[in-house]
């Protein structure tokens, strides 16, 4: 049997890089899934074309996850249509990069809102239903640099540190009503996000990465499903650096 046959999973910010690998991933262990993605882009499209191909059901709900009353429309459609949710991985996430002395407001503002905020509301629209089912996996998506700090990232590192927070507290609420919460910490992963970062800064991060080669989607996408499986019963609260030892 595969690792999650008959499941169903919601990812958030699916239409690319980690959060469509996980897609794919999930797809290919068995399971449904759910995209909650906040535009109709044509990568969204793509993505949901990609998981269908590979014999499961897949939904795309419009979803800006940093907004109460879409994460609450995304999740009651979602509920209604699928009729049980199994796995919620809170991956939509964004950086808005500047060292403290140049970063505005509005830069710490929306990188909290998608990162930490959109974290804590797409929980907390699907808390009740895991609880009802005395089953849930919730997998955070943090990183590395949420454990270190990074200069440059103030309003990045902030968010992802609050994510440990959150996750360990929601692994304590929830723990005994068969609902585990964990968080992956990825190092330096190859997408669209890294792709934006200068190559002198990119140079330097990947010289400290004992495994000497960047991560990919299917490094982290591995982890996800092995915690949002039957397999992770009695794993909660845990961090797990996904780093190529970057963060050792
Ligand atoms: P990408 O920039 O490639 O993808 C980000 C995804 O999040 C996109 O699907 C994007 O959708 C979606 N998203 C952004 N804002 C929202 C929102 N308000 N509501 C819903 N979805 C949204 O990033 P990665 O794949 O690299 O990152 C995925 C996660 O992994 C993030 O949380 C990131 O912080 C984390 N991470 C990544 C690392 C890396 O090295 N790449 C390292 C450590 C952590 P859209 O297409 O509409 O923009």
């Amino acid at each position: 049997m595969k690792l999650l046959e008959g499941k169903t999973a919601i990812i958030t910010g699916g239409s690319r890089g980690i959060g469509r690998g996980m897609a794919l991933e999930f797809a290919a262990e068995g399971a449904s899934v759910i995209l909650f993605d906040r535009t109709e882009s044509e990568a969204v499209c793509q993505t949901v074309a990609d998981v269908r191909a590979l014999g499961v059901r897949c939904e795309h709900y419009l979803c800006d996850v940093s907004d109460s009353a879409s994460v609450t429309a995304a999740a009651e459609a979602a509920v209604r249509d699928f009729g049980r949710i199994d796995i919620l991985v809170n991956n939509a996430g964004v950086t808005r990069d500047g060292l403290l002395l140049s970063m505005t407001e509005a830069d710490f503002d929306a990188v909290m809102n998608v990162n930490l905020k959109g974290t804590f509301l797409v929980t907390k629209a699907l808390i009740r239903h895991f609880v009802r089912n005395r089953y849930g996996r919730i997998v955070n998506i943090s990183s590395v640099v949420g454990l270190s700090g990074n200069p440059g990232q103030a309003n990045y590192v902030a968010s992802k540190a609050g994510i440990i927070g959150l996750t360990k507290t929601v692994a304590k609420e929830y723990a005994a009503r068969g609902v585990t919460c964990n968080a992956i910490a990825p190092g330096f992963i190859e997408t669209d996000m890294t792709a934006a970062l200068p190559a002198a800064a990119r140079e330097a991060i990947l010289g400290s990465v004992p495994a000497a080669r960047p991560g990919t989607v299917s490094d982290i996408a591995g982890a996800a499903a092995y915690l949002a499986s039957d397999r992770a019963a009695y794993i909660t609260g845990e961090v797990l650096r996904v780093d190529g030892g970057l963060g050792m």
